[in-house]
């Protein structure tokens, strides 16, 4: 232990009491131990520090920061240097807030393009996620001050994201949903991590034995620090056994009692929370030095500017009919579409920035030489219907050679606490889509939004720019893109399907009640698509340039691929290519390929570069269940090396040693594991898969839609407590949600969704910071499972009490 005289002259209770926070974002101090608090703040992609009252969902606002492009959209850069440049700006400003720990990044895997979340997260793939995590982890931590990558793990759903049970067989775990993680944790050498809201296999993840220690201090012998997602505590001692460090938001000092009894009483060693607070005191610390003599200050132009060439590199450009782009300066512009003048840049939820300044695409585009003659809105932002709007927009377009139409989603259809019911547009954006593309005139998508969204009106455009949500710089680094200012080089992080219907997961997101089963396994996006050959709109790795490139002379051995790329068009461009590999006749069974490595190149017109990738056995393992190993299985393997998952260019085998496998579970026990038909998988399969029975996917009622309420139910499923105390207080703030929409009050109503709705009733007390104690709670409990007077008297004593404290 590092701390271990300090620690020597704690008490008991000042030893507890740094097990969770001082306030909402703050740590306790310790004066007499020179123990100074630390600030920890949102989020990802800016930070959010309130500057006056805190409050965890954004009511109030935050300091001004930059508003970088979220992480949806970094990941399509695939620029793993650029990423690291991002976590040093971000890294900067937290300091120059006196910010210790910043929240971010998060990397949970797109499983469901649903996810409310998405927005937020990096990749469908585990492999761009983990190395995209690790370089802003680098950049933030090169500051001196704490990365949080978050959210340890498979919180692969907003809905009942408290409460829900992700069932994962243990490969799957392994390979796709903790991979980001270790990749970030290892190769970012990470300080904090956060752990999720959800249950895995049973277990709140702060207190899930096996991935606090069998995974992540056995295994990946990580030694930092642990925080819990906030209000994500449920039995603190458990967490402290799975050396969960600190709990936050504070609970009001209401769990250090807890802890101090389970010493006092045995059930903990003491020695086990001097461990923890040893970890919390490195990071208090290590960080502190950060905030040691240099000024703080940070260039907001030169941030701006960045956030400008992040957006840059990752716009995707997804159609060029006929060179459609870039225009010309001589070309009849309109610019139509709400978002043009009103950009549609981050998410909404916890990772809120108030940035330092928006540009919008009306007030710069004359820096951009453009033929412009005018805008319209064209539509109403939040879906309702306007013929006047839709009208105007023609009569203006019809005065136009090309017509800009910038279009997606709004800022409270991807959201935190929620998922999207749909991957369609506004039909509203797309009836003016279908009118302006019968005026036979250039037509070109700027499509704004966070997560993948049906573009089944791609036929009737000439192009399509993707800008996703590109942070508070996006319009002039799209209008770059679209003048050719700037040759796109982003490429999709993700797949686009045809329809919904078809992703692998589509059958089994969300989970409703007390489970997810992720059924597909390893099936997830690219992994699913191209193994069963099921045709895509844009595959993951997709995107187009203004260029075109060559690829050639591919060599391979086992530590090393080399190929060579060749820009083949007359502009400047940047090509990233993407290796997967895939074991064909592997005995396990594998999706056709997963990506192992991935290089940008950025080359001059007529430029060959050698590109050279070090591989490592890493590159072709796979997690044994028999051994629980990593493993390499001793195959031919086929090297792929491609634009795109879809776009192979280059392909070579190589024979690799390792271990041979007569694996228990073969085809005859998981046929459609083996053939990756995965979308209507059987249950008995899964459990197979699973190597246990499958848990009850139901809530358990004891009588017809009547179950006993417990900490752990949500404020929602209080619909179906015995006591109509507990209907209706469910029925009441359902009741508010739909108020709150009809006023056209979204955010709030998102607000109360994400807060309250979704809130296990533990919350109530740990999450207001004791205003409701645990007292009150209990009194409350009796009352929504049906005893009303015995819970209304407990209440009123414990108020009592509570007033004489
Ligand atoms: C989110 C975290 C965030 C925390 C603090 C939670 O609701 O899930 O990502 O860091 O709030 O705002």
């Amino acid at each position: 232990m590092k701390y271990k005289a300090i620690i020597a002259k704690m008490t008991l209770e000042e030893k507890a009491s740094l097990m969770s926070g001082k306030d909402f974002w703050t740590t306790q101090e310790l004066e007499e131990h020179q123990i100074p608090t630390i600030y920890l703040a949102d989020g990802p992609h800016g930070i959010r520090k309130q500057a006056a009252k805190s409050d965890n969902i954004g009511l109030n606002a935050s300091i001004p920061a930059t508003c970088y492009p979220t992480a949806a959209t970094v990941a399509n850069s695939w620029n793993v240097e650029l990423a690291e440049e991002i976590g040093v700006h971000l890294g900067k400003e937290a300091k120059s807030q006196r910010v210790n720990v910043l929240l971010g990044p998060g990397t949970n895997i797109k499983r469901n393009p649903l996810c409310g979340r998405n927005f937020e997260y990096f990749s469908e793939d585990p492999l761009l996620a983990g190395k995209m995590s690790a370089a802003y982890i680098r950049g933030i931590q090169s500051t001196g001050i704490s990365a949080c990558l978050k959210h340890y793990v498979a919180n692969n759903q907003e809905f009942r994201r408290m409460a829900i049970d992700s069932i994962i067989d243990e490969r799957t775990l392994r390979e796709i949903y903790l991979t980001p993680f270790r990749i970030g944790i290892k190769e970012g050498k990470l300080k904090c991590l956060m752990t999720s809201y959800n249950k895995v296999n049973g277990f709140y993840t702060n207190e899930n034995q096996h991935l606090m220690l069998d995974v992540l201090r056995k295994d990946w012998k990580y030694d930092g620090v642990v925080v819990t997602d906030w209000g994500g505590s449920n039995d603190r001692v458990k967490g402290l056994e799975a050396m969960s460090t600190l709990e936050m938001p504070s609970p009001g000092g209401q769990t250090n009692k807890e802890i101090i009894e389970a010493v006092n009483s045995g059930l903990i060693k003491e020695s086990l929370l001097d461990e923890n607070v040893d970890r919390l005191l490195t990071l208090i610390f290590d960080t502190e030095k950060a905030f040691a003599g240099d000024t703080q200050e940070f260039d907001q132009e030169e941030h701006h500017r960045f956030a400008q060439r992040v957006a840059e590199e990752s716009i995707v450009l997804l159609k060029n009919e006929n060179s459609a782009l870039p225009l010309n300066n001589q070309e009849k512009v309109a610019i139509i579409g709400d978002f043009a003048k009103k950009p549609r840049y981050q998410g909404a939820g916890s990772s809120i920035v108030n940035p330092t300044k928006l540009d919008n695409t009306i007030e710069i585009n004359d820096e951009f030489n453009l033929n412009y003659i005018g805008f319209e809105q064209g539509y109403n932002r939040y879906g309702k219907f306007s013929k006047k709007l839709t009208n105007k927009a023609i009569d203006l377009a019809k005065k136009a050679e090309t017509i800009l139409l910038y279009i997606g989603l709004d800022e409270y259809s991807e959201a935190e606490g929620l998922d999207r019911e749909h991957m369609n547009l506004p039909s509203n954006q797309l009836v003016l889509l279908d009118e302006l593309s019968k005026l036979g005139k250039k037509l070109i998508v700027v499509l704004s939004c966070g997560s993948a969204v049906l573009m089944n009106f791609a036929d009737k455009v000439d192009a399509i720019v993707h800008t996703y949500l590109s942070g508070q710089a996006g319009a002039k680094a799209t209008m770059s893109v679209l003048t050719g200012k700037v040759n796109p080089s982003g490429k999709l992080s993700e797949t686009i399907p045809l329809n919904y219907e078809d992703v692998s997961t589509a059958n089994y997101f969300p989970g409703k009640e007390v489970t997810a089963e992720y059924r597909e396994g390893l099936f997830v996006g690219y992994r699913y698509f191209d193994t069963v050959k099921k045709t895509v709109k844009y595959p993951f790795g997709f995107g187009l340039s203004y260029t075109d490139f060559a690829y050639s002379n591919l060599k391979v051995t086992p530590n090393e691929i080399s190929f060579n790329i060749k820009n083949i068009g007359d502009r400047a461009g940047a090509e990233v290519a993407q290796v997967y590999i895939s074991a064909l006749e592997s005995k396990v069974y594998r999706p056709l390929k997963e990506l192992k490595a991935f290089k940008k190149v950025m080359l001059e017109p007529k430029e060959e570069k050698e590109v050279v990738i070090k591989i490592t056995e890493d590159a072709f393992s796979f997690f044994n269940i028999e051994t629980m190993k990593w493993e390499v299985e001793e195959l031919d393997y086929q090297i792929l090396v491609g634009s795109s998952s879809q776009n192979i260019r280059l392909r070579e085998t190589l024979k690799v040693p390792g271990v041979k496998l007569n694996p228990k579970l073969s085809k005859v026990e998981l046929p459609s594991y083996f053939t990756g038909d995965v979308q209507n998988l059987e249950k008995a399969e899964f459990a197979t898969l699973l190597g246990r029975e499958v848990p009850d996917a139901n809530f358990s009622f004891y009588k017809k839609n009547r179950l006993l309420v417990d900490y752990n139910t949500t404020v929602a499923q209080l619909r179906y407590a015995k006591g109509f105390t507990g209907r209706f207080v469910a029925r009441f703030v359902r009741f508010l949600v739909k108020y709150y929409h009809f006023l056209g009050k979204h955010e709030t109503a998102n607000i109360l969704i994400m807060g309250i709705m979704h809130l296990p009733v533990r919350g109530l007390s740990r999450m207001s910071g004791a205003k409701i104690s645990w007292g009150q709670l209990q009194g409350m409990m009796l009352m929504f499972n049906g005893k009303f007077f015995k819970g209304l008297r407990l209440y009123l004593k414990e108020s009592k009490n509570k007033r004489k404290k």
